[in-house]
């Protein structure tokens, strides 16, 4: 589909006249060089990319395109070989190790399209986990967690197991994990790629209405019909983006 540019012009404008102007995520000439066995893969090449707090944006294209790697790199699990990531006007680059470790847990919550819940643990302890880490006081990661699981429609279900939950179920409360620490933004990597199609809408309705509530979302797809529930979709290939467009409008 062929981006309009009068529509991309007057979206430009709406989220800079909504925005107050500095991006939470900005990405200047960023590249990702992978080496093994003599190989370099360029996983990304000059990647310029602002994200604005509270929008929601896909990062689409086929595998292999670089998707999970610039989301990785968004969210501090890896590096970039090269350029400039500014994250709350902050460079990443100048954290130190604990510096980097308390932002990815403060700022960033992820979702997988594998879930990456623990079995052992319930759903309660799934979205409790993370609290944990970060020493938050036991009243309060309770209020936090029924509040989580509240959002997502779970809290009904505390002490299930993962196994216990259908796929669709498993996604909310890897949600809801990742909305327990109320990060500044909410980073999914094929959210719906292990999900059928109704328990992938119910999950794209979901990220939605997070949206709707403010929630800031940066959600990689490969699959073009869930791209379309973003505000703006950026697409990849071969590591660069080649293509960027605001959604039609929104339904509400
Ligand atoms: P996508 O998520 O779009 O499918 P990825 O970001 O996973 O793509 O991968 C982009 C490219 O980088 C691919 O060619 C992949 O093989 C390569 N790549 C990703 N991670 C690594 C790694 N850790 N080591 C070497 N190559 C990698
Ligand atoms: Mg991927």
């Amino acid at each position: 589909m062929e981006p309009n540019p009068q529509t991309q012009v007057a979206g430009d404008a709406q989220r800079r006249a909504g925005s107050s102007g500095t991006p939470l995520i900005h990405l200047e000439g960023v590249t990702k060089v992978f080496y093994t066995d003599e190989v370099e893969t360029h996983a990304l090449s000059g990647i310029h990319l602002d994200i604005q707090k509270g929008e929601y944006i896909a990062i689409a294209g086929p595998s292999g395109c670089g998707k999970s790697t610039l989301l990785s790199i968004l969210g501090l699990l890896d590096s970039p070989s090269d350029g400039t990531y500014i994250l709350n006007s902050k460079s990443v680059a100048d954290l130190t190790l604990s510096e980097r470790t308390r932002i990815r847990n403060r700022e960033v919550g992820f979702i997988f399209q594998a879930f990456n819940l623990i079995g052992d643990l319930t759903v309660y302890e799934n979205v409790e986990l993370p609290l944990t880490y970060r020493g938050m006081p036991s009243a309060e990661r309770k209020a936090r967690v029924q509040e989580s699981l509240e959002k997502v429609g779970m809290a009904h279900r505390i002490k299930h197991y993962p196994s216990q939950l259908s796929g669709g179920q498993q996604q909310r409360v890897a949600v809801a994990r990742a909305l327990g620490g109320k990060p500044s933004v909410l980073l999914a990597d094929e959210p719906t790629g292990n999900l059928d199609s109704k328990n992938g809408e119910q999950a794209m309705e979901l990220l939605r209405n997070l949206h709707r509530e403010g929630a800031t979302i940066c959600m990689v797809t490969h699959d073009p019909r869930y791209a379309r529930h973003a505000e703006r979709t950026v697409r990849l290939f071969d590591g660069r983006i080649v293509d960027e467009s605001m959604a039609e409008a929104q339904e509400v």
